[in-house]
């Protein structure tokens, strides 16, 4: 029979209650218990929906209290030797944010976090395991079991989800450089107790997740696959396995994915449609279920229900109704919960719309429809609903913006490149800005205190006047800037305190965008966005951030850096429409960033940041499509970037990255600054810029700021000491990783003075000029 199943469903819950009891459980307001009765709540809460909707297979251990791959970390007992003396939560919490405390003896302790990168192509960020030399595993958490036994006693029989052994190994690091799918043989054991309790416990299936499939076909990847499920498939008692796969296709490894020993393939079909051929073909043979993923998990439009069952029949007609189930393309975890808590979406557009809730309703009427059971008639009313709406986005007209569309066609050329070239440019900025050797600068953020977030709240609501939101945000600014003045930093920034996020914030003020009130989805631990939803043609409606930028540089005569996020982030970090190229709608919002630019440079602004956090995160997965998506991601950078004077310095920021496989591409984005991600990794991601011989401006983040950890005066200029022998000192940058927005202000003031006396020593160190030459304001002025 076509079951109707789920991989995993966001876990923050609706009023993000997640992360609540985890913030006020960090700050010691609350208990562990009441941490884990919380969470408790939650699982419950989301299971019942899930029974509710007629779901199924319902996940379990789907759950986390921070990162999936964190909780195989504990389970398999591969915790790093830095944190092994400390218990449960505590080295769970450590290994996520670090942790630093004065024990009863006096003794410092102070551990860092381990290193956080993006979860393939998503914007949900994974704790990296680190795999010791000697690295043994051992059954060290019963949390698939715990959960599932949970649910259960709320009689609910859920499939529980298991990170595979290849893809935990392959996203992981082993500390001696080794390929850690060597380490599978001593990880094994682990799973295969995993799967044997969870068959005492009662589990008929359950789910291993290897997303690794997707990715380039490579022989180790293959030879562990095989290994591992052929030692699950003989085990005696076990529950059956659904193996599944997500973010793109696994057609690359088709010479042994479809006939391994498991009970049920799971295939992204939303993503990669193509692939449901080859996959039929290749399965008409045996008897292993192929669970469709037909209802897009990344995205937030309403499903073509027509066009799946077409899909959907097409796939019975080959390998018999029983053999085929329907399921999203991945996890929910990328997707918002419930659509019908949104109260300020007008009808039209919310017609357009599934959250989790409501895909999860698709996917039943889908698996009811093509069963063709007695349900099928409620079925029928949901998909002719589906049709109406899919037929009014299509031609409703606004989604399309005509003087846009005339601009768009109309780029031309040089408008994608500086007039001339850094080695040029470099000498006028120079002139212009007087900076000290090595000069200091952050991000761009500073602390949104829970001051700054109620002031904007009860602008929103009306309780605050916008002359008094103003004057409140001009204080905030006002003191920052004289702040940094006195810790002596270089190039300031204004802040960014009127932005709730640095994407929605331009989306409000951009035309074609449109906002949800509960649409989060996790980025991190207890942290969430709320991505905007763009539905149609991108325009600039007037200035977005030139009022905040003027105002704070008219209050010093440092440089403030303009602060704008750049059109493949404001894209990457949207749920983009899915009615015509993304490349196109990027390009959009291009333009607009150009124009603002251009009103930045106007007003006198004579540093402006465009951050291009996302860019690498677009990259796809396999290498044939990569070419293709940097080409126009850099030309749409550029396009944002190049229509201003060789005298104004553009910097770009990067974080979360590996870049070494689109270095090429970050030159060509011809920033010239560019500051990035590197201090977790304790320097090793400016591998990529040392080894390409980067030739623009640079700073490398000499400070983590995810973690509320301080970092000593010394520890940086060790760091920054090692930049220095790698990189030509005269373009090196000083600062944190990445902006301060979920710091407090004394962890901040601290990092930040310690930073500035550590460039400051090394300044004296390698006798560089250390105060601006002239103090007079930027001539630009
Ligand atoms: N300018 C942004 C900030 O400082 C950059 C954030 C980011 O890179 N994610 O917050
Ligand atoms: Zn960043």
């Amino acid at each position: 029979m076509s079951l109707a199943t789920n991989l995993g469903f966001p876990r923050l819950g609706l009023r993000r209650e997640c992360k609540t009891a985890l913030e006020s459980f960090w700050q010691g307001k609350t208990s562990e218990e009441s941490l884990l009765k919380a969470a408790q709540e939650l699982r419950a809460r989301h299971w019942t929906i899930q029974k509710n909707a007629g779901l199924d297979h319902i996940p379990s251990n789907d759950f986390s209290l921070y990162d999936h791959v964190l909780d195989m970390i504990a389970m398999t007992g591969a915790i790093p030797d830095a944190y092994r003396n400390m218990q449960g939560l505590t080295a769970y919490f450590a290994m996520a944010r670090g942790r630093q405390n004065r024990m009863s003896s006096g003794a410092i302790l102070d551990v860092p976090a381990l290193e956080m990168t993006k979860w393939f192509d998503t914007n949900y960020h994974y704790i990296v395991p680190v795999f010791e030399a000697h690295q043994t595993f051992s059954l060290n958490s019963c949390k698939p079991l715990d959960e599932f036994l949970e649910a259960k006693a709320l009689g609910i029989v859920t499939r529980p989800v298991l990170l595979g052994p290849v893809s935990f190994l392959k996203l992981g690091k082993r500390r001696d450089g080794k390929n850690a799918l060597d380490l599978l043989p001593q990880l094994l054991p682990v799973y295969v107790e995993t799967l044997k309790k969870l068959a005492e416990a009662g589990a008929p299936w359950v789910q291993i997740d290897e997303p690794v499939l997707v990715l380039d076909a490579q022989t180790d990847t293959e030879a562990a696959i095989k290994q591992a499920y052929e030692a699950f498939s003989k085990l005696p008692n076990r529950p059956k396995i659904a193996l599944t796969t997500y973010f793109g296709t696994v057609t690359q490894n088709r010479s042994y994915i479809y006939n391994l020993p498991v009970e049920a393939l799971h295939l992204d079909l939303s993503r990669a449609p193509d692939q449901l051929e080859p996959a039929l073909m290749a399965m008409a043979k045996g008897n292993t279920i192929l669970s469709m993923g037909i209802v897009d998990g990344r995205n937030i439009w309403r499903n073509d229900l027509d066009r799946s069952l077409d899909l959907l029949r097409h796939a019975t007609s080959k390998l018999g109704k029983d053999r085929i189930w329907v399921g999203p393309s991945c996890s929910l975890l990328h997707s918002p919960i419930d659509l019908s808590a949104e109260t300020k979406l007008d009808e039209e557009l919310k017609s357009w719309l599934a959250f989790s809730v409501q895909k999860l309703d698709e996917i039943v009427t889908l698996a009811q429809t093509l069963r063709g059971n007695s349900a099928e008639s409620a079925a029928r009313g949901k998909l002719q609903e589906a049709r109406m709406a899919l037929a009014s986005r299509r031609s409703s007209s606004r989604t399309q913006n005509p003087v846009m569309r005339h601009r768009l066609g109309m780029i031309a050329p040089e408008q994608t490149r500086r007039a001339n070239p850094f080695a040029i440019r470099r000498q006028e900025q120079a002139r212009i800005l007087q900076l000290p050797g090595l000069p200091t600068t952050t991000i761009g953020s500073f602390p949104q205190t829970q001051a700054v977030r109620a002031a904007r709240a009860a602008w929103k609501k009306g309780q605050k006047t916008t002359a008094e939101y103003e004057s409140y945000l001009e204080k905030e600014i006002r003191e920052a800037i004289q702040w940094q003045e006195e810790v002596g930093l270089d190039v300031l920034v204004h802040g960014e305190f009127e932005r709730n996020d640095m994407v929605e914030y331009f989306g409000e003020l951009l035309e074609g965008f449109a906002f949800t009130e509960n649409g989060w989805v996790q980025s991190y631990g207890s942290r969430g966005v709320k991505p905007p939803i763009i539905f149609g043609d991108v325009a600039r409606k007037g200035p977005m951030t030139v009022r905040w930028s003027s105002f704070a540089q008219s209050l010093t005569s440092q440089p403030v850096k303009g602060m704008l996020t750049g059109p493949v982030t404001i894209l990457q970090w949207s749920f983009v429409r899915d009615d015509q190229p993304r490349a196109q709608t990027c390009r959009q919002i291009a333009l607009a960033i150009r124009d603002e630019v251009g009103d930045l440079e106007k007003a006198g602004i004579s540093v402006i940041q465009i951050d291009e956090p996302a860019i690498r995160e677009g990259l796809p997965l396999v290498t044939s499509e990569r070419a293709a998506y940097l080409a126009w991601a850099v030309e749409c950078f550029r396009l944002a970037s190049s229509g201003v004077k060789d005298g104004t310095q553009i910097h770009t920021h990067m974080c979360y990255s590996e870049f070494n496989d689109i270095m090429a591409s970050i030159a060509d984005m011809d920033a010239d600054v560019i500051s990035i991600e590197t201090a977790r990794s304790k320097l090793e991601l400016l591998d990529a810029f040392v080894n390409f011989k980067y030739p623009n401006g640079i700073g490398p983040g000499v400070y983590d700021i995810h973690s509320p950890r301080v970092p000593t005066v010394d520890e940086m200029i060790a760091l920054l000491e090692r930049a220095a022998s790698l990189l030509p000192m005269d373009r090196l940058w000083i600062n944190p990783d990445c902006g301060l927005k979920t710091r407090g202000w004394d962890e901040t003031k601290t990092s930040l003075t310690n930073m500035v006396a550590a460039a400051k020593t090394l300044r004296e160190l390698h006798k560089l000029p250390t105060t601006r030459a002239t103090l007079k304001r930027p001539e630009s002025v």
